[in-house]
């Protein structure tokens, strides 16, 4: 039997969010479903977006509403116009196939009078933003007498949008009787004040720990000297290919300043913030929804309610003020049981913040290393070389030009000629990386200050009881950080603390292990193949390949130009490498890419 069936869900209903693809419930459904459904409990729900809360509390108001009535039964409160549009959609789609239901979005910045219109023709939920709500009921157009339940969305970022006294203004016109929900995806105190004002003994559900970001994200932080911060971020990008990120800054101003520069660099990014019109803003965000736009760089307050799927990465160009923004920022990736990163680039007084931010997540960031620009040219490289790979062949209109591209090919063997196609690119990044300076800056994670107490550091940083060790998988086999902890760890079943800093390269990464580890490890890996490939692990230094990466010629040369101009627009102002022109190969290069790494991941 279909699960949401189980759950108490009528077939009219399961049988359009089949077709949206919610074949099982999310964890937040299985749990809240049920208890909702008996309609007789006030509810907290503490849950991230992205977990599946929407239909959490969708199926149950479509089952318990009386859709014979055209009066309104159901209120939904939610801090943006967006997320208002985004649930009043969803919950049309839901029930298509449900006769007579009326769902209106009520939210500033549209015409009231379209809004007026559609109340007063019935509606059984309305779903607002609360601005526009209490001007309509100060309007006398709308009566929530018969208010059966409310729901209150994301009710952190509508108190921290300072809506609580619209909120209490609104629910006054309720009735008391009315149950209400409420969701959020942190717990700080003026939550649970207005919980207690406003509930009866509700039924608290968790999913994860309170104020803890959710667990499919990685947290890394890379330490830059300001000046170099621009630049390192474009190195991060750069070592990314497949990047679809928001880039978090904390003003309008630097927002607006960053895409600009990173436009102008031949990057495919574009600017959301309060300056702008909300005409505008619809247009950047339909063109990052559709993923024609890649980088999106916005505000706190803008990205509200952003709830595109498959962010990969949300990047801290600056941190926030507020501690628990970061936990909504990081939320904007690993949606809907994704894995995301969350990436923070600090100067050497910011890694205080990060330890506070670390304590509040209740989880531990990973210190990485901006990467060299070697490191780049390797990974940029072998992204092309996977794209040639994955490229989809139109036979029809080629094959009319192949015996001529065999003619010119025919004094090259196989090997030569693909040296070429990958030369094409290669020598281009080499070129751009030459002179790249190392933009990490000297900072060491001192003992007894900020760092584990009582370690001991030797002078590049990595602690004397640890050993660096080589092995020969990397970001080319989708190894991220946490996949590389999770495949040492099983595979020789040493536990994930005595795993130090992982440093995943293009081919290659080096993890540190305690000392006392480093032989378990080195056995635990013999006679290990992965994909049909053996295995590798060398004590790091004379004899590895660490001398490629660090000798290379490619970093040092720390007097050279600090500003790393466009990697990608170099000469090539036709977008650069990765396309600027509206995505249509990014889109499907990342989308094959993902089925790749999934593919990978359940091999080993
Ligand atoms: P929400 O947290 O409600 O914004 O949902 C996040 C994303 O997950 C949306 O794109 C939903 O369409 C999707 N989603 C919600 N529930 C399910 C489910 N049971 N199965 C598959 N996808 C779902």
């Amino acid at each position: 039997m279909n699960p949401f069936i189980q759950l108490g869900i009528r077939h009219d209903i399961v049988n359009a969010i089949s077709e949206l693809g919610f074949e099982n419930p999310t964890p937040i459904q299985e749990q809240s479903i049920p208890v909702l459904l008996t309609g007789s409990n006030d509810f907290v729900g503490l849950a991230q977006t992205g977990t599946g809360k929407t239909a959490a509390f969708g199926l149950p108001l479509l089952e318990l509403l009386d859709f014979e009535e055209n009066y309104p039964q159901a209120l939904v409160l939610c801090p943006t116009r967006e997320l208002c549009l985004q649930i009043t959609n969803d919950l049309k789609n839901y029930s298509k196939n449900v006769k007579n239901v009326h769902v209106v979005a009520v939210y500033g910045g549209a015409s009231i009078s379209d809004q007026l219109r559609q109340i007063k023709r019935g509606v059984q939920i309305v779903v607002a933003t609360p601005g526009r709500m209490l001007d309509i009921i100060n309007r006398k157009a709308i009566d929530f007498s018969q208010v059966k339940y409310v729901v209150l969305d994301e009710a952190d970022e509508m108190l921290n949008m300072g809506f609580q006294e619209d909120i209490d203004n609104i629910l006054s016109t309720t009735p008391d009787e009315k149950k209400t929900w409420l969701f959020s995806a942190t717990m700080p105190a003026e939550v649970r004040r207005i919980s207690k004002k406003y509930m009866d003994d509700p039924y608290e559900l968790t999913m994860g720990t309170k104020n803890t970001g959710n667990a499919n994200i990685e947290h890394e932080y890379y330490v830059v000297r300001a000046r170099d911060k621009y630049a390192a971020f474009k190195r991060i990008v750069d070592f990314n290919p497949e990047i679809f990120g928001i880039v978090f800054c904390r003003t309008k101003i630097e927002t607006q300043e960053i895409a600009e520069a990173l436009i102008k660099d031949g990057y495919n990014a574009d600017s959301l913030h309060g300056d702008l019109s909300q005409q505008q803003r619809d247009k950047v965000m339909k063109r990052y929804r559709e993923r024609s736009l890649q980088l999106l760089i916005a505000t706190d307050v803008a990205a509200r309610g952003i709830d595109v799927n498959d962010v990969t990465h949300v990047i801290n160009y600056s941190l926030p003020d507020e501690i628990e923004n970061y936990t909504h920022r990081s939320g904007r990736t690993a949606r809907a049981g994704k894995t995301g990163v969350s990436i923070s680039i600090v100067n050497g007084k910011e890694i205080g913040k990060i330890r506070q931010i670390e304590r509040v997540i209740g989880k531990k960031f990973v210190k990485a290393e901006i990467p060299t620009g070697f490191d780049v040219c390797e990974k940029q490289l072998f992204a092309l070389v996977h794209k040639v790979h994955n490229v989809e062949v139109n036979e029809q209109q080629i094959e009319q030009y192949i015996p001529r591209i065999m003619d010119e090919f025919k004094d090259l063997s196989k090997e030569d000629v693909i040296k070429r196609f990958a030369s094409l690119e290669f020598n281009r990044f080499l070129d751009y990386y030459k002179n790249a300076p190392d933009l990490n800056a000297s900072f060491e994670d001192r003992p007894g200050r900020e760092g584990a107490q009582g370690d001991r550091f030797n002078r590049t940083g990595m602690r004397s009881d640890f050993t660096r060790l080589f092995i020969n998988l990397g970001s080319v086999d989708d190894f991220t950080r946490g996949d590389l902890l999770g495949y040492i760890c099983n595979t020789t079943k040493i536990v994930g603390r005595t795993v130090g800093k992982i440093d995943v390269k293009g081919v290659y990464s080096f993890f540190e292990v305690a000392n006392d580890d480093v032989n378990k490890v080195m056995e635990g890996f013999k006679g290990v193949d992965y994909n049909g490939r053996e295995v590798r692990i060398e004590i790091s230094g004379e004899g590895t390949s660490e001398r490629r990466s660090g000798g290379s010629g490619y970093k040092g040369n720390r007097g050279g130009d600090r500003r790393e101009g466009g990697f990608r627009s170099g000469g090539n102002r036709e977008g650069g490498y990765r396309g600027n022109k509206g995505g249509g190969g990014f889109r499907d290069f990342s989308g094959k890419s993902r089925e790749d790494r999934a593919e990978r991941k359940r091999r080993y």
